[in-house]
């Protein structure tokens, strides 16, 4: 990046370490920010940091909130009797989407992977057993990703799960195998959610 000035090189490099983007977009991205009006760039490096400085936990289901608990688990129209295990925040989102299920939401923040060395212990599990023994909870909806991983985390599940007395559920494969539910546009999602089968 030598033809490019200093800073700009650095904003580029910075660019590209982000999901999806690649030296073009890096590219197109700082040149545009070069351009805009300081103010817009002020906006975008103090959301940056807000994201950083606000955003935490929920202590009950492990989402993404500024607010603890979340606005999922303190909504009190929501149905606390049904539970949607995601592996990530924007699972959830994606499920939410389809503005059709009412429960609420464990994340995991990750999947049984022996390859890359996730075990049990590397989830989010302890509190949703804890969750689960409360009481309240009557069925478990497995929804991590179809792929390798993401099917071995339901099976570990269930067997987990199921001595508790809770019905356990994973999602419809109307999702093509291997894939990730993140790119599940809001009808495969529904129908995933519909075609549940009790595992
Ligand atoms: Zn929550």
């Amino acid at each position: 990046m030598k033809d490019v000035a200093a800073p700009l090189a650095r904003l580029i490099e910075e660019l590209k370490r982000l999901p999806g983007i690649g030296p073009k977009s890096a590219q197109r991205i700082a040149f545009h920010i070069e351009r805009a009006p300081r103010e817009e760039a002020e906006r975008l490096a103090s959301a940056l940091i807000e994201v950083k400085d606000k955003i935490k936990l929920c202590s009950i289901c492990n989402n993404l909130t500024e607010a603890d608990p979340c606005a999922y688990c303190s909504d009190p129209s929501r149905d606390a009797s049904v539970v949607c295990v995601v592996e990530t925040p924007y699972n959830a989102l994606a499920i939410e989407k389809t503005r059709e299920f009412r429960g609420l939401y464990h994340v995991l923040h990750g999947a049984l992977s022996p390859l890359r060395g996730i075990g049990p212990d590397q989830l989010k599990l302890k509190s949703l057993i804890e969750r689960l023994k409360a009481g309240t909870v009557r069925e478990l909806i497995i929804a991590t990703n179809p792929n390798v991983e993401g099917e071995a985390t339901a099976i570990y599940l269930s067997k987990l799960i199921k001595p508790l007395g809770i019905k356990v559920t994973r999602i419809a494969m109307g999702i093509p195998v291997g894939s990730e539910l993140e790119f599940a546009d809001e009808v495969t999602m529904l129908k995933a959610i519909e075609g549940r089968r009790e595992l």
